[in-house]
């Protein structure tokens, strides 16, 4: 009997469709989790796993904050929903207020979401709307970027690289896709890498193929997260803004995984020192705890959508969600921006990175490691494939962990390590211990 049958009926666990996972394959052999405190994931056998990739990205102030229960729990008694079209809350205003004075520059728009990928699509939509409202309908175009993710909505699939998410659907939006910047004269490259910031130009290709008057935009992830960590070249971005303003295109970041310290700074805008016209921001936002998204954009793109959207009675902007801005959603995000302040997370992931950098960097030379990619508290490993099976290595490394007691995500041929900001240098070196090991086969 599997270990699972004593707690889940099989009706139970056939009813689940389990969304980006192989079912048959976590069915047969079920991995489990019932708790969850700081660092560390709890399995159904008691066992603390610590979590090397903070939820999905999501959790780097550490699991089962009490200061985000206490906010949502008393939000849930006070307004638990208010109607997100025509009427307002509070908690939406001071919320929006804290992340425009948090974004750089003129970043001061905030639209909700509740994920990641209705902020994808959301931000492109507004790209759209921003070139119509400009007397210019044809600027539709969106490019994005090989290996790139913005999530799973046809918006997401379009301008996101991912092969693998992209082929089973047929056509979706037409879109194109800047080459991807993980390069072989920068493997074991420590930071941001130092060769391939020329391929930015490849936007000059495309404006002139198709013409920037029917281009809207570009979407990027400062630093690609779900294809394994791909740290931008030096100057890739500036290059990318440089010719975005030249040619009048809209350039927006996706920051679901950089926004709010993962990167040492508190978006990777400042960290990579580039101002985009829009940030997308998800995961982190609420600790992880409560679904929440947001757009984040600058100033002239309201004033031309809305402050120039015609009639006072008109919906500007014929877009939102049932849940944008969601009261419990904000009350989870101010107590987690709190904890990102207040214990200075972010400052801590800075002084803490060059520590990882170099514990992660330690396994050069291990067997199957054929490239390693480090920038803040993110790490991407690229294994060396089974012939014809890119994902059975991968695999086989992060179940090896798990059952050492280490959660770390595989990803096509990656495996990523995303450590909550809250990590200690013994966490870290406990951790690199294990794969050290798990590598040698041990
Ligand atoms: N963009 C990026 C950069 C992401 O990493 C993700 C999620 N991994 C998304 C978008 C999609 O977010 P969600 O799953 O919340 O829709």
């Amino acid at each position: 009997m599997t270990q699972w049958a004593s707690k889940l009926s099989q009706p139970q666990m056939d009813a689940l469709w389990m969304p980006y996972t192989a079912n048959r394959q976590f069915k047969a052999s079920p991995k489990m989790i019932t708790g969850a405190q700081g660092n560390y994931l709890i399995d159904d056998n008691g066992r603390k796993i610590f979590d090397g990739l903070s939820g999905l990205w999501t959790c780097g102030a550490g699991h089962n904050r009490p200061e985000i229960a206490e906010a949502v729990a008393k939000q849930l008694t006070t307004l638990d929903y208010a109607p997100a079209f025509q009427y307002g809350h509070n908690l939406a205003f001071e919320l929006a207020d804290r992340l425009a004075n948090m974004a750089p520059a003129d970043i001061n728009k905030v639209f909700f979401t509740n994920s990641g990928s209705e902020a994808a699509d959301t931000s492109t939509k507004i790209a759209r709307a921003y070139w119509r409202q400009q007397g210019q309908p044809t600027k539709t175009r969106i490019i994005g970027r090989a290996k790139g993710y913005h999530g799973a909505s046809w918006g997401g699939i379009s301008f996101g690289g991912i092969g693998a998410n992209r082929k089973m659907w047929g056509p979706a939006m037409e879109s194109d896709h800047l080459s991807h910047t993980l390069l072989p004269n920068n493997q074991f490259c420590k930071g941001a890498p130092n060769y391939g910031e020329e391929l930015a130009d490849e936007l000059i290709e495309m404006v002139a193929l198709h013409d920037a008057s029917n281009i809207a935009a570009v979407i990027v992830e400062p630093m690609s997260g779900s294809a394994g960590v791909i740290v931008p070249p030096k100057a890739y971005l500036r290059r990318l803004r440089e010719l975005c303003n030249q040619h009048d295109i809209l350039l927006i970041f996706d920051e679901v995984i950089t926004g709010f310290g993962r990167t040492g700074s508190l978006f990777g805008a400042d960290a990579f020192d580039v101002v985009p016209d829009m940030i997308n921001v998800a995961k982190q936002i609420t600790n992880g705890a409560v679904p929440m998204g947001a757009v984040l954009a600058r100033e002239f793109i309201y004033d031309t959508v809305v402050n120039a959207g015609g009639a006072d009675y008109n919906i500007e902007l014929p877009h939102g969600y049932t849940y944008s801005g969601h009261p419990v959603a904000c009350a989870a995000a101010m107590a987690a921006l709190d904890i990102l302040e207040q214990e200075n997370l972010v400052s801590r992931v800075a002084e803490l990175s060059p520590y990882f950098e170099e514990a992660v960097h330690s396994l050069k030379g291990m067997p199957f490691v054929s490239d390693i990619r480090n920038f803040g508290f993110a790490a991407g490993f690229s294994i060396e494939s089974y012939p014809g099976e890119p994902a059975r290595r991968p695999y086989e490394i992060a179940d090896a962990m798990w059952k050492k007691g280490f959660y770390v995500r595989y990803g096509g041929d990656t495996i990523q390590l995303g450590l909550p900001f809250t990590t200690e240098k013994t966490e870290i070196d406990t951790l690199i211990n294990a794969m050290q090991d798990t590598l040698m086969g041990k």
